[in-house]
């Protein structure tokens, strides 16, 4: 692909991204779902802000230089078994959804292979939830994430402006599902017959390890129907949000927390 298209492509998920993540940091302190719950070391709200605003300035930074330059060569040298003339509204719907299940299958990885939780862990750090910790990544899994879709992309012929589609469904579902609001329970029930909704999503991060491990969907909820990795828990106001057992809320310790030694730090609760 041309470098103007590149910039254009990726120009268009900054702009909507931002957009989508200043509307719903807006609505959700319209209409919270659950107070803000001040933590007992603590851990306040503009500090979760600030932690999950500097993952993802880190990963803003470092992804150009390594994420970026991994999946447009694995789209360069995807297998071209596609027909030209297969049409482009054709294609990027059905490759979201093959990268939909995708991201799926990595996601519960992430949860079962200690080495991959080392990097996941830091994202259910998290004690409290809000559109902001969708952008709490460790970057050693968000270069993984990429290292591990690079043969998906060379093996389905996936183009790169389908990667990009995706990436923004990925982003914008994940805001929307990580968010605070509170909304309205029919319209809410209705929605998660199809797509991840907050209140399938919290229960993922329920400090409890049976219900941390399920709810693994990010853009559909058909996976984890059809996987049987769907929680029967409904999300309730007084959950609590985290890793069973386990707390950390200290931005350094975060950062180093996939190197360390001690076994705690893999093993799983
Ligand atoms: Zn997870």
């Amino acid at each position: 692909m041309e470098q103007a298209g590149v910039q254009l492509l990726l120009g268009a998920k900054s702009l909507v991204v931002v957009g989508w993540l200043a509307l719903m940091l807006g609505l959700e302190r319209l209409k919270p779902a659950t107070p803000w719950k001040q933590g007992a070391d603590g851990f306040s709200q503009p500090r979760h802000v600030f932690h999950n605003l500097s993952f993802w300035g880190l990963n803003a930074l470092l992804s150009p230089l390594l994420v970026l330059p991994v999946t447009l060569a694995a789209a360069a040298h995807a297998i071209p078994w596609r027909p030209a003339d297969w049409p482009l509204w054709a294609m990027v719907p059905l490759d979201i959804i093959l990268l939909d299940l995708w991201i799926y299958g990595w996601h519960r990885l992430n949860h079962e292979w200690p080495f991959l939780w080392r990097f996941h862990q830091v994202h259910h750090f998290d004690e409290q939830l809000d559109s902001t910790t969708a952008l709490r990544f460790h970057f050693g899994e968000v270069l993984l994430s990429a290292l591990a879709r690079s043969p998906v992309i060379l093996l389905l012929d996936i183009p790169f402006v389908s990667v990009i589609a995706f990436e923004i469904l990925v982003l914008v579902g994940s805001i929307f599902h990580h968010s605070n609001i509170s909304l309205p329970r029919r319209f809410e029930s209705a929605l998660s017959r199809v797509m991840i909704t907050p209140a399938i999503h919290w229960v993922h991060h329920h400090a409890r390890q049976r219900d941390t491990d399920s709810n693994y969907g990010t853009i559909l909820s058909v996976w984890d129907r059809l996987f049987a990795s769907r929680s029967r828990r409904r999300r309730s106001p007084d959950m609590t949000i985290g890793i069973e057992g386990r707390a950390e809320n200290r931005l350094l310790p975060l950062l180093l927390m996939p190197f360390r030694s001690d076994r705690s730090v893999a093993g799983r609760l």
